[in-house]
């Protein structure tokens, strides 16, 4: 780019006839009709955000006005010639009756004066003199006041342009006095078709993706996109492809923002985390991420609104279709609501990545009223001896320490086990209800919908745990109670009969109950208990110790009936003695146990639960979604203490 007759493109390229206009078609139109009949106004007003041409529609106005054409003897046009001075010199910006003054620097009743006073001449050579006040909304009131009357009663060759971003802030007397004309952002497919055709022109490689980027980053002003581009092939050295496009504006892959989204959606905390920390390792802004996920938030509440909305052909599309049917669209406007809030908070924090995964996990924290009202209706139900045998020989290997229960846990052992037998729903040995079989299923693989309800189940039962996983390389073992809780995960379930997993049977601590958890924890760390013989320790309730009989008889209460065997006793029984040196008798008792190490873990997990909830409760930030979504409730559960 070193070359030195490079013309950035934005000026290179600056339409110089209404014809090469792109994306304002409205304007030019009635602009045209008007000149071409001769209908001319004295004032008008150009409104619409900065880039779009406010400045290029008064400057070819001022042309067509003033245009000769190629043999001199041209009049008033709708398409200047391009080649008499008029024209040639305006588009240089050196014609002595085409003035533009930006009133964002000269906003005073002086500049308003001296203004005032050049409109009493005549134009030196053209037909009309054009007065252009750009940003006219910053003149101060003085200004405007000295101006208008001009502005109402203008001599026969003096024309007005204003132009403004802001016309809210002009005097109604002013507004009333002009032709008003809206120019509208371009919509990204034009911004990107515009680009294409100057980059071809200037025979610059450049790729379709890296098109859709950079238009969409141009937010519909093609004067922004032009001098993007301008950077981009500065920045790739001569290319403009979608790798370089993207660094430079720091955008992130949409394969990120949709995996964010899909782990949003099926509540699964350690795959939200597990990307952050990719994104991380990769350095892909924070920023850039959120930015984004509102667009794919934004595209997916458009296909939810209209279903087949979304261009069926455009690649950028293809994830927000996918994605629609897997939320209902209110927790769609949700989060889109998190997602601009979270942008603020980025710069608050030194690290970046730690503040993106607050945003996230904020959204774990709702889900709406629908959702968050519905009973649990359908406990986690007891999972089948394959994989609590398959929980078994995962337990043993690195598998992380785990929430104690849930379907996913049954899930993710599952596949780990056997990764072709992933299952499609969860493992239970009851018929689950349907709803909660459709929303296991991983939601990739389910067709489009029409409706949400695919959703809503992910947080039905039990919801998925936040954050639960321990790094696997973590140098200090998980504490005993962790190892046995994971150890004897997948079969802690008890049957949906029993009692609903939320609402465990109140715990009756004993000292012999502390004593027994203590020695059962023990027992698993060390691995001398292992399956449905841990199984039964852990949902045992140590009663009465009898030291006098010989050998010493403890009696166990268990509910379960299914552990409740001679072969599991025994085994027991034989592990008790190898810790404790010593035979020792089992007794095993029907009914539930006020006190077992599993009724334990339940009440100290409910009691962190709680904790939990109310600091995300307390959060102000929390309290204001609440309060502005007045769907939004926090789901029972889905708050994992950290
Ligand atoms: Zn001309």
């Amino acid at each position: 780019m070193a070359c030195m007759s490079y013309v950035v493109l934005a000026r290179k390229y600056r339409p110089r006839s209404f014809a090469q206009m792109v994306g304002q078609e409205h304007v030019v139109r009635a602009l045209a009709n008007a000149l071409a009949q001769q209908r001319l106004h004295h004032a008008y007003l150009f409104t619409g955000t900065r880039g779009i041409g406010k400045t290029t529609v008064s400057r070819i106005l001022a042309k067509c006005l003033n245009c000769t054409g190629a043999d001199g003897r041209g009049g008033i046009t709708a398409e200047p010639c391009g080649v008499c001075s008029a024209c040639v010199e305006i588009d240089e910006d050196r014609y002595i009756d085409y003035i533009e003054l930006d009133a964002a620097s000269n906003r005073g009743i002086d500049e308003a004066r001296e203004l005032i006073d050049r409109a009493a001449y005549k134009p030196g050579i053209g037909r009309f003199k054009v007065f252009m006040i750009d940003e006219a909304h910053q003149l101060t009131k003085d200004a405007f006041s000295a101006l208008l009357k001009t502005l109402e009663e203008p001599p026969e060759y003096l024309k007005f342009v204003l132009a403004t971003t802001d016309p809210e802030k002009m005097l109604p007397t002013v507004l009333s006095r002009c032709l008003q004309f809206n120019l509208r952002p371009m919509a990204p497919q034009v911004v990107a078709a515009h680009l294409e055709h100057i980059l071809r022109s200037e025979a610059v490689a450049h790729d379709a993706a890296a098109l859709r980027l950079l238009a969409r980053a141009a937010r519909g002003s093609m004067r922004d996109a032009l001098s993007l581009a301008d950077q981009a092939i500065a920045y790739g050295g001569g290319r403009f492809d979608e790798a370089g496009v993207r660094a430079m504006l720091g955008s992130v892959d949409g394969t990120h923002v949709a995996a964010l989204v899909e782990a949003v959606a099926q509540r699964d905390g350690p795959a939200l985390l597990r990307r952050v920390e990719l994104l991380r390792g990769l350095g892909l802004s924070a920023e850039g991420t959120l930015e984004s996920m509102a667009l794919l938030l934004q595209h997916m509440a458009v296909e939810q609104a209209v279903p087949g909305a979304l261009d069926a052909e455009d690649p950028d599309h293809e994830d927000p279709r996918r994605l629609a049917p897997l939320l209902p669209p209110d927790e769609t406007q949700l989060l889109y609501s998190i997602v601009l809030q979270g942008r603020g908070e980025l710069a608050l924090m030194a690290d970046e990545y730690a503040a993106l995964t607050m945003v996230l996990l904020r959204m774990l924290a709702f889900a709406p009223a629908a959702e968050a009202a519905a009973p649990a209706a359908s406990p986690p139900t007891a999972v089948p001896a394959a994989a609590a045998a398959q929980g078994d020989a995962a337990s043993s290997s690195a598998l992380p320490s785990s929430a104690p229960f849930g379907g996913h846990r049954a899930q993710r052992t599952a596949a780990a086990a056997s990764p072709a037998a992933a299952p499609a729903a969860p493992a239970v040995c009851e018929p689950a209800p349907p709803r909660g079989a459709a929303a296991s299923a991983p939601a990739a693989a389910q067709p489009p919908m029409p409706s949400a309800k695919a959703h809503a189940q992910p947080v039905l039962g039990e919801p998925p745990p936040w954050v639960e996983e321990n790094p696997p390389d973590d140098a200090a073992a998980p504490p005993a109670s962790a190892a046995l809780r994971a150890a004897s995960a997948p079969a802690l379930a008890v049957p949906a009969a029993a009692r609903p997993p939320d609402a465990p049977a109140a715990l009756v601590p004993t000292a012999l109950g502390g004593q027994w958890r203590a020695l059962v924890e023990r027992l698993a760390a060390a691995g001398a208990i292992a399956a449905l013989v841990r199984e039964l320790a852990w949902q045992a309730g140590l009663e009465t110790v009898d030291d006098t009989a010989q050998p010493p008889c403890w009696q166990l209460r268990v509910e379960r009936e299914s552990l409740r065997t001679d072969a599991l006793r025994d085994k027991l029984a034989a592990a008790l003695q190898a810790e404790l040196g010593h035979p020792v008798r089992l007794q095993l008792l029907a009914g539930a146990p006020g006190d077992s190490p599993a009724r334990r873990d339940a009440a100290e997990r409910a009691a962190r639960q709680r904790r939990a909830e109310q600091t995300i409760r307390d959060d102000p930030l929390v309290q204001a979604l609440m309060a502005q979504f007045k769907t939004a409730r926090i789901v029972p559960g889905s708050i994992k203490p950290l």
